[in-house]
């Protein structure tokens, strides 16, 4: 390969993969080529993987990258991995061309078309789940099983996101005698936005870092759950057409499943987490769900920092650098200063949960000196390049801000901290209040389609947000307040 012409990639754990790599997936890619250029770009991120477009010499292919460090990542490498093995023949997935237990990339053929989530329409809804529904049923049918016997009222017991459901009270004779007889290799998954419309109209399955085998059927029950969020007022079109296509491919009763997705699909897909999230919050939820078209199934909720500024005190900026001045940078090695426990880049929608609380947080580094020691120090000092504990010194103050929220940390500037993420301290970097961990909790358990964050004192809400496929978009707060009839 000659260079990187264009490299697209956002942040630095992904830019070190790329150079890393690509000479690699370029010999991959034209094995017998060594003088062309490659452009990289980051087409999906989330905490657990990358997804970058690599195109060279003509090739086109799609890598994936897994922070295998983390033993959740690895997991989910493993998982998707071997699923795409499996389901190589199906043709109902992407081929995997190559793959790097070492390195964790999996590359796999580049689909041109557009993910579901973002084509699909009220106009083109009851042959699109048709589609759906027969290729869940053709997924299913080509998927590596196992022969188990079990009914869906003793597997939904399993999962309290349906089962505390009031329809699966009430149907527990019907769920009974509704039966599996194999458990098959799903995707376990029901995300819309991960399965990809081709431009000759071809479906394909992409992401399957949570695929394991399930009563056949799991998968057809999540995406239903999905599209009903989709189209609240079209549950019944949604639900027939999802199960005759699933019917269609697997000769199964589509009656019977219209039945039990009515039954287990629509009451999950409205019922609200509670998990710790107090009052306020659910009752927002509610509103906002009342007043919206893309409903929140998961909602996060912190206090707010209102951003009161003021100039720093000169006598803890001289402290600061004081302490910066006694730290002992040559005790640190190169290796020892690297951050730990880092697991990628933080899912957005603990980005949201921060950007409307304000940095609460920070308030704990008052009198701590940004918890900056000779570990960040060193860091700090190769980020810089710099050897000299006083240029290194002078440096972190460099970056003070002119004015910092009152009461915080003094570089906890109007627009946030002022420090470069390589300057900041592990802790810092790690931290994870609990209602953002709470939060997260709910994300990974409920794998819902949107996520609302709020923050406010009880339900004095000042800010609030909607997390859909990774973008953040502000919410006025009348979506989240309940109308008072004061006649
Ligand atoms: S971790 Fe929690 S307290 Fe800190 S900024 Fe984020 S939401 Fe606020
Ligand atoms: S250094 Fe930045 S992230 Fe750390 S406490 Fe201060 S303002 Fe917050």
């Amino acid at each position: 390969m000659n260079s990187i012409a264009e490299l697209n990639v956002g942040g630095p754990d992904q830019r070190k993969f790329v150079i890393s790599h690509a000479g690699t997936i370029a010999k991959q890619l034209a094995p017998d080529l060594t003088e062309t250029d490659m452009s990289v770009s980051v087409m999906a991120r989330s905490s657990h993987a990358t997804t970058l477009k690599f195109s060279y010499a003509g090739e086109v292919c799609v890598v994936k990258h897994f922070p295998v460090d983390s033993p959740k990542a690895r997991a989910g490498y493993l998982r998707e991995r071997d699923a795409l093995r499996a389901h190589a023949r199906s043709e109902k997935v992407p081929n995997l061309k190559f793959f790097s237990d070492e390195a964790g990339f999996l590359a796999i053929t580049y689909i041109d078309g557009d993910n579901l989530r973002d084509v699909i329409d009220s106009e083109s809804l009851d042959y699109t789940c048709f589609a759906i529904g027969k290729w869940l049923g053709d997924f299913a049918n080509a998927a590596p099983f196992k022969k188990v016997k079990g009914n869906w009222d003793r597997y939904l017991r399993h999962y309290s996101e349906f089962y505390s459901t009031f329809s699966l009270d009430q149907n527990s004779d019907f769920l009974r005698a509704f039966t599996y007889e194999r458990v098959v290799l799903s995707k376990n998954d029901g995300a819309l936005s991960n399965l990809m419309v081709a431009r000759d109209g071809k479906l394909f399955g992409v992401d399957f870092k949570n695929s394991q085998f399930k009563p056949m059927g799991w998968d057809l029950l999540l995406t239903a759950r999905a599209l009903v969020r989709l189209f609240p007022s079209e549950t019944n079109r949604c639900i027939a057409q999802l199960a005759d296509g699933f019917c269609t491919a697997t000769g199964a009763d589509s009656e019977q499943y219209q039945t039990f997705l009515q039954v287990a699909a629509v009451g999950a897909a409205f019922a609200i987490s509670s998990g710790t999230t107090e009052a306020p919050a659910l009752t927002a939820l509610r509103t906002y769900n009342e007043k919206s078209d893309t409903p929140a199934q998961v909602v996060g909720h912190t206090p707010f920092l209102l951003k009161q500024l003021q100039k720093p005190d000169p006598e803890k900026t001289r402290a600061l650098f004081d302490h910066l001045m006694q730290l002992e940078l040559d005790s640190v090695s190169a290796e020892e200063a690297q951050p730990t426990g880092h697991e990628g880049t933080p899912p957005v929608e603990f980005e949201a949960l921060c950007r409307g609380c304000q940095g609460n947080c920070c308030t704990l580094a008052l009198g701590r000196k940004a918890f900056i020691d000779a570990k960040t120090a060193k860091r700090a000092a190769l980020y810089i390049n710099e050897q000299a504990t006083e240029k290194v010194a002078l440096n972190y103050i460099s970056y003070l801000p002119e004015q910092h929220v009152q009461g915080s940390c003094l570089y906890h500037g109007p627009d946030g901290c002022a420090l470069p993420r390589q300057m900041r301290s592990d802790t810092c970097n790690k931290y994870q209040c609990r209602a953002a961990r709470d939060m997260l909790k709910r994300i990974e358990t409920h794998n819902p389609d949107g996520v609302l964050c709020l923050a406010g004192k009880g339900a004095d809400f000042r800010q609030a947000s909607y997390v859909q496929n990774d973008k953040i978009a502000n919410v006025p707060l009348g979506m989240v307040t309940p109308e008072h009839n004061h006649g």
